[in-house]
C-alpha cells in the first residue's frame, strides 16, 4: 500500500474568501499530490513504505534528503488540510482555550506570537504550535521539515500549523504573508485542534502512570 492523496472534507471553494478556490485546488491537486507520489518513487521497493508517515517522521535522520521533503510535504499538508474547515475561526474554548491563557496570557497574545513566528520565517516553511513534555510552544520549521523529525530542534506533537510557502498563498496575498496569516484565524476549526490537544494529553497521562 503506497502513499495517498487524502481528500479534503470540504470543497475548494469553501475557506473563500480566507482562501481562494484556484490557491487550494493547486495546493491539494498539485502541490500535494507532488509530494505524495515523491515519496512513494524514494520508498519504491522499501517496507517502509507501508509505515505511518508519523513514524518516518520520527526516525526521518535515517531516510535520504527526498524521504524528509516530500515525507515531510505529505505529513504536514495532509494536518494543515484537517486544520481548516469552513464557518469556522473564532476561538478555542475548553481545556484548550485554559491551557491557551495559562501559557500566553490570552488568546489575542498566543495569535500575536503565533502570528510572528510565520512572518519571521525567512524563506519556506512552517509555523506550529506544539505540545512539547505536556506544554503548549510555538516554533517554526523551514521547507518541509516538522516537530516530529528527530531532525527538529524543538520537537513535539503538532497541533496547529500553517504552510508558509508562497505556493499556499500568492495567487490571492502576493507578497503580503501578514495578510494570508490574518485571514487564516478566520478558518481554523478549533474543534478540531482542542481534540488533538485532549488526545494528546490524555496520551501524556497514560504514559505517566
Ligand atoms: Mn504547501
Amino acid at each position: 500500500m503506497a502513499f495517498e492523496l487524502p481528500k479534503l472534507t470540504y470543497a475548494y471553494n469553501a475557506l473563500a474568501p480566507h482562501i481562494d478556490a484556484l490557491t487550494m485546488e493547486i495546493h491539494h491537486s498539485k502541490h500535494h499530490q507532488a509530494y505524495v507520489t515523491n515519496l512513494n518513487n524514494a520508498l519504491a521497493g522499501s517496507e517502509d513504505i507501508k509505515l505511518n508517515i508519523e513514524e518516518i517522521c520520527k526516525n526521518i535522520s535515517k531516510y535520504p534528503v527526498a524521504v524528509r521533503n516530500n515525507g515531510g510535504g505529505h505529513f504536514n499538508h495532509s494536518f494543515f488540510w484537517s486544520l481548516m474547515a469552513p464557518n469556522a475561526g473564532g476561538s478555542p474554548t475548553g481545556d484548550l482555550a485554559k491551557a491557551i491563557d495559562a501559557s500566553f496570557n490570552s488568546f489575542e497574545e498566543f495569535k500575536k506570537l503565533f502570528s510572528t513566528a510565520g512572518t519571521t520565517r525567512f524563506g519556506s516553511g512552517w509555523a506550529w504550535l506544539i505540545l512539547k513534555d505536556g506544554k503548549l510552544v510555538i516554533s517554526s520549521t523551514p521547507n518541509q521539515d516538522n516537530p516530529l523529525m528527530d531532525v527538529t530542534e524543538i520537537k513535539g506533537q503538532p497541533i496547529l500549523a500553517i504552510d508558509l510557502w508562497e505556493h499556499a498563498y500568492y495567487l490571492n496575498y502576493q507578497n503580503r504573508r501578514p495578510d494570508y496569516i490574518a485571514a487564516f484565524w478566520n478558518v481554523v476549526n478549533w474543534n478540531e485542534i482542542e481534540r488533538l490537544y485532549v488526545n494528546e494529553m490524555g496520551k501524556l497521562l497514560k504514559e505517566a502512570k
